[in-house]
């Protein structure tokens, strides 16, 4: 096996998350009751005419700015034609001639980057959907879906392993939602795709012929897929077989791939120009427009976390997972003015936090608590005037329901306050030793593990608001 190559090309396509749909007012939302976000147009009833979505053209052309595509300022619809009960029109408008980006690249992040061609980014509608596996003998159809805007991204064959393309495929998921042209569900279908995959002998420059495997619905079940797929191939090669050209589909329950049909070619579509719609014509104002409103990509930002921040990659996965959390994170260290207290911050924002917001459904960005609160928690803390479990488990959400109220404020009112004073402390100390006689003499005979005994015990009588160090410093001496 470590004689052949994999070689992968995607076609991943991502449901944009516009209001309507990509040629008509229906609701394009997901879900709703079965055939509800339907109407003449949608259905394709004669004489209707289909009128294209601005938010659709915008979303197409965001990403190709974000995917360095060259944005064609002349696009057009064309019709590929076929039969298909969730397909209305018997048509679905698409853009095969003059599709609106051209070329492009995306480079994945972490260990092993790739960078990946893109060949052109093509603006469609999807297709309603079909039940079958319903209980009845019937088929079932809903159309809510039917008419909703489409991106598809067409790469390259420049992907070698099922673990580039599992990279490749949560860079461009977490691209459309930090752009929000989409949310990226897999498990709603929002971005789904088909993997293209041949293998070669090691050295060879020319291409192997391919399979394409359909709608792949999870980044476990591509991986699943294309290994299966590869050996396949190759035990094929290997037993002086050819590799047939044809879309093939995926069984989830034996992780095995199956022929569907022969590899259908364009012209078995019949595409033609769409006469109903004009072609989309693009001003040079239009597309410099939304590149300057283009946000930073988490692409750019990673550098500098890893460089700048030197934070680990785990933090910065979790940092950029969501633009609203990465903004937040920078929000919050810019308000420090200190970059080495990048490290705290990003353990605040990811393990307090984020977790906080997903409870509660608030987005960081409203988070109430002013920045600067939090930086006064972070630097408490790190002087010692509040413990760290005092800080976390009490004091951080007080601050929540007080936002208004500055932390020192709130811990000294809740009698979080660690003392360091050496008068508090000594008599504490004291107190302890006259208590636990037979301890202290223990200790004194070199059970030094005692000192844990001695700690908690000056915690309970404290309230815990004694500064541990500045207490075990205090301990050690007097026990001596
Ligand atoms: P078609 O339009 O017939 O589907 P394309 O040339 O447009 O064919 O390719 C579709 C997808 O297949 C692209 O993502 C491309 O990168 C990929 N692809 C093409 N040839 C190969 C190959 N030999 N091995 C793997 N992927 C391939
Ligand atoms: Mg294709």
């Amino acid at each position: 096996m470590q004689t052949y190559e994999t070689v992968i090309g995607l076609e991943i396509h991502v449901q944009l998350s516009t209001a309507s749909k990509a040629f008509c007012a229906d609701d394009a939302s997901f879900g709703g009751a079965p055939n509800t976000h339907t109407s003449a147009i949608s259905l394709a009833h004669p004489g209707t005419l289909p009128r294209l979505n601005a938010a659709a053209v915008e979303g197409a052309v965001r990403l190709g700015l974000a995917l360095d595509c060259r944005i064609n300022r002349r696009s057009c619809f064309d019709r590929k034609n076929y039969f298909y009960a969730d397909l209305p029109k018997g048509f679905q408008t698409t853009q095969d001639r003059a599709p609106i980006c051209l070329g492009g690249r995306y480079t994945t992040g972490g260990a092993s980057p790739r960078t990946v061609r893109i060949h052109h980014i093509h603006l469609e509608e999807d297709a309603g959907k079909s039940l079958h596996d319903q209980d009845a003998a019937d088929s079932l159809i809903d159309l809510n879906r039917a008419g909703v805007p489409l991106l598809e991204i067409v790469t390259e064959p420049d992907l070698r392993s099922a673990e580039e393309v599992a990279a490749f495929m949560s860079g461009i998921r977490r691209l459309v939602r930090w752009l929000g042209i989409s949310d990226g569900n897999m498990e709603e279908g929002s971005l789904r795709c088909d993997v293209n995959v041949s293998v070669r002998k090691n050295g060879e420059t020319r291409l192997g012929q391919r399979c394409e495997i359909k709608n792949v619905n999870s980044m476990r079940f591509a991986r699943r897929a294309i290994e299966y797929e590869v050996k396949r191939q190759i035990e094929l090669l290997e037993n002086g077989g050819t590799i047939v050209q044809e879309t093939r589909g995926f069984d989830a329950a034996t992780g095995t791939t199956y022929s569907l049909r022969e590899k259908e070619e364009a012209h078995d579509y019949r595409y033609f120009p769409e006469p109903d719609l004009p072609p989309v014509v693009l001003s040079e104002t239009y597309i410099e427009d939304l590149r300057t409103a283009m946000p930073i990509l988490p692409e750019a930002l990673e550098t500098g976390f890893r460089e700048q921040y030197g934070l680990p990659d785990y933090d910065i996965e979790m940092l950029l997972q969501e633009r609203d959390t990465a903004y937040y994170f920078m929000e919050v260290l810019e308000h420090s003015g200190r970059p080495e207290m990048a490290k705290p911050i990003a353990n605040l924002v990811i393990h307090k936090l984020l977790p906080w917001s997903t409870q509660t459904g608030t987005p960081l960005s409203a988070c109430p608590v002013p920045p600067g609160h939090w930086i006064e928690l972070l630097e408490m803390i790190d002087r010692g005037t509040v413990s760290a479990t005092a800080a976390f488990l009490r004091l951080l959400p007080a601050m929540l329901e007080q936002p208004d109220v500055a932390p020192e404020g709130l811990a000294a009112g809740m009698q979080l306050i660690q003392s360091a004073d050496p008068d508090m402390l000594g008599k504490v100390v004291d107190e302890i030793i006259a208590q636990n006689p037979d301890k202290v003499a223990a200790y004194r005979k070199g059970k030094k593990g005692l000192i844990g005994f001695f700690m908690g015990e000056l915690m309970k009588a404290s309230k815990g608001q004694a500064d541990p160090k500045a207490a075990a410093q205090l301990l050690e001496q007097r026990l001596k």
